[in-house]
């Protein structure tokens, strides 16, 4: 038999109603679930519950909690086949994306859930959601970290919320689903990892100084060059396109190059969800390598923020977290499959 941990951080799944709003309550949604018969049947895994202190609206989770859900797993790695981590939605993609990185050799499913709406009510989405995942985390086939939402298993350094509103909330703009579950879980056996090589470990991370600059016309970018060149250790820039900065981006390219010199780690990503950066590909980009900035190729900003900070945490040098950037360590990146190097 099976056994599973679910790891309960809070979230909309868990909520229920106070005069403030919907908030967690740890010992309401234990008693939701112990209603639930059907997490009790045979055909389910055996599974335990751990909540995590405070429980959280996921806004408002940082480094800190990642490291607090990292170290739940890690002291109980050996003890259960698979987790389940009951996570709010709006920061699901970035905790999928930074776990993914941290749990170094992992070789267990880790699958993150949540739902739109939360288990106390007559409609709602957390009861497939629950039951769905402990299924998968129990399956067997999965060796990676995942995000299980309205019926797609999804990697989970892929995902971005998509909806706010609709029971189908994530996508996986550019990596294909890794099961569908219908009538039967189909999984996609092509596009799943294969159990990591290396011995598992935890790298906890820290909170290195990391911006997200979007670019929109008639950005001012000097505005930002004292942030760009003298606080931020990493900045990821959502260009247009292919990677495309303004035309009036000579302004951008001496703060890029300065900012570079002082070993500030620059992330071309795109505004696109589908797609990837191609530097070069136009006049308008070109400069931006040349400058000293890097490529995120088709990586999702979720992504490239958890990375940034686990490259950082890891303690490597400035030229190595570039080298890194470019590759794929946990299929966040498409290239050729069975290409990922363990960082
Ligand atoms: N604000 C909630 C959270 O992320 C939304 C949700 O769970 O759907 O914790």
């Amino acid at each position: 038999m099976k056994k599973i941990l679910m790891i309960y951080t809070g979230g909309t799944i868990g909520m229920v109603n106070t005069p403030q709003g919907y908030a967690p309550q740890k010992e309401a949604f234990h008693a939701l679930l112990d209603q639930l018969p059907e997490l009790h049947s045979k055909a389910m895994p055996l599974w335990d519950i751990v909540d995590m202190d405070p429980l959280l609206d996921s806004s408002n989770i940082t480094v800190v909690e990642w490291n607090a859900i990292g170290r739940r797993i890690a002291e109980n790695y050996n003890a259960y086949d698979g987790f389940v981590i009951l996570h709010g939605t709006d920061t699901m993609a970035y905790t999928a994306s930074a776990l993914s990185f941290m749990l170094r050799g992992n070789g267990k499913p880790v699958i993150l859930t949540g739902s739109q709406i939360p288990l106390c009510e007559i409609r709602n989405d957390a009861r497939d959601n629950i039951i769905t995942a402990l299924l998968i985390a129990a399956g067997g086939q999965v060796h990676e970290v995942c995000l299980y939402f309205g019926g797609k298993l999804l990697r989970g350094n892929r995902t971005i919320k998509y909806s706010a509103d609709d029971l189908i909330a994530f996508e996986s703009p550019n990596y294909p689903a890794l099961a569908e579950a219908g009538i039967a879980i189909r999984y996609n056996r092509a596009a799943l990892l294969p159990p990591s090589r290396g011995s598992f470990s935890l790298q906890p991370l820290e909170n290195f100084p990391i911006g997200v600059i979007k670019v929109f016309p008639g950005i001012q970018f000097e505005l930002f060059d004292s942030i760009m060149t003298e606080r931020l250790r990493g900045i990821v820039i959502e260009t247009f396109g292919a990677g495309n900065i303004p035309g009036h981006a000579n302004s951008l390219l001496p703060i890029i190059r300065k900012a570079s010199e002082n070993g500030t780690i620059i992330i071309v990503c795109s505004q696109c969800p589908h797609g990837t950066v191609s530097l070069g590909a136009y006049e308008t980009s070109s400069a931006l390598k040349e400058a000293g900035a890097v490529s995120g190729y088709d990586i999702t900003t979720e992504a490239a923020v958890a990375k940034l900070y686990y490259l950082f945490s890891r303690g490597l040098s400035t030229d190595e977290i570039r080298v890194r950037m470019e590759r794929s360590m946990r299929g966040e990146i498409t290239i050729e499959p069975g290409a990922e190097e363990e960082v």
